[in-house]
């Protein structure tokens, strides 16, 4: 039984490729949930769905965002009639969100998120971090203080970053249990402020981890994230923007840290801080991509 710690774009790469050599039904992936929020009346939980669209196969890869070949009658409806929404949702998307919506009047997040796995007939267990709702904001120093999702769509992630701020919440009991069952507990490169540390420094969950194997991939090639503003908020929140940032942020449980060819310079400083580095291509642009970064990150 294996554990995935995921956010919205690295580690469902990696998880494409981990659910082609490892039992569906022995991975649990736990999804931050910090970023969760209402848009046109409907609950979006993004990184969630993107999981859900992950393991049916049905996940538009161009944006790592939505369901592929989607349309967009209804998004653009709302247009037309002055309700603009500021999330590009698609037609068949909101159908998964209205059902989430609908469920949570009713179950609690993880609840609604296990009825709808089961539905859709995914074998994983997939857990969000926190039933409870949080908020999350970037400080910037252009417009001050901004919603997540305005500062990555309304502002296009430009501004400079001062801080990154978000809810203090509990877990998921499930969190907890999860990682304490599981053999092998694998952080994806995703990125390590917005959607990694939420997890980690949930109550009790770092105790669980310095307990486990853990194995991490670095979503940094040089000072530059695969994608996406990682590096802003590693600077931001007083880390180093690259893979020494990461291992020093994952170092108190870290077993072993997965780095790029490209990053072998690295690798001396990077044994001073966690016990196993290794050294493969991080790129994951195709299947073979995946499938080799996955088995890397399973064996021993
Ligand atoms: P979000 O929830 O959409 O922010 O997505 P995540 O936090 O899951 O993922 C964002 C991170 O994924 C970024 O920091 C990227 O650098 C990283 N990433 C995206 N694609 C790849 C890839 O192919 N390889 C690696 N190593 N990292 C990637």
């Amino acid at each position: 039984m294996i554990t995935i710690l995921s956010g919205g774009t690295g580690t469902p790469k990696l998880i494409q490729g981990i659910k082609k050599i490892y039992d569906e039904e022995e991975i649990n992936v736990i999804v931050n949930t910090v970023e969760n929020d209402y848009f046109s009346g409907v609950y979006v939980a993004a990184d969630i769905d993107t999981v859900l669209y992950t393991f049916t196969d049905m996940i538009n890869e161009d944006t790592w965002y939505g369901i592929k070949n989607d349309t967009f009658i209804t998004h653009e409806r709302l247009a037309e009639i002055g309700q603009a929404e500021l999330l590009r949702i698609g037609d068949k998307d909101r159908a998964t969100k209205i059902q989430k919506t609908l469920l949570l009047e009713e179950y609690p997040l993880s609840e609604a998120v296990d009825i709808q796995r089961k539905k859709l007939g995914i074998k994983s267990k997939i857990i969000p971090m926190s039933n409870e709702n949080s908020e999350i904001k970037i400080e910037t120093e252009e417009h001050g203080e901004v919603e997540f999702h305005d500062f990555l769509i309304k502002y296009q992630g430009k501004p400079k970053v001062k801080s990154v701020n978000y809810s203090k919440v509990n877990p998921n009991p499930e969190v907890i249990e999860s990682i304490k069952k599981s053999d092998k507990i694998i952080i994806g490169p995703s990125n390590p402020i917005t959607s990694i540390m939420p997890i980690i420094s949930l109550k009790g969950v770092k105790d669980e981890l310095i307990k486990k194997e853990v194995v991490a991939v670095s979503p940094f090639i040089g000072e530059e994230p695969v994608s996406g503003p990682a590096g802003k908020f590693m600077s931001a929140s007083g880390h180093l923007s690259s893979s020494i940032g990461v291992a020093k942020i994952y170092e108190s449980f870290l077993n072993t840290l997965i780095i790029d060819n490209k990053d072998l310079d690295m690798k001396e400083t990077l044994e001073k801080i966690i016990p196993n580095i290794k050294i493969t291509n991080t790129i994951m642009k195709n299947i073979e991509d995946k499938i080799n970064l996955a088995k890397l990150t399973i064996e021993n």
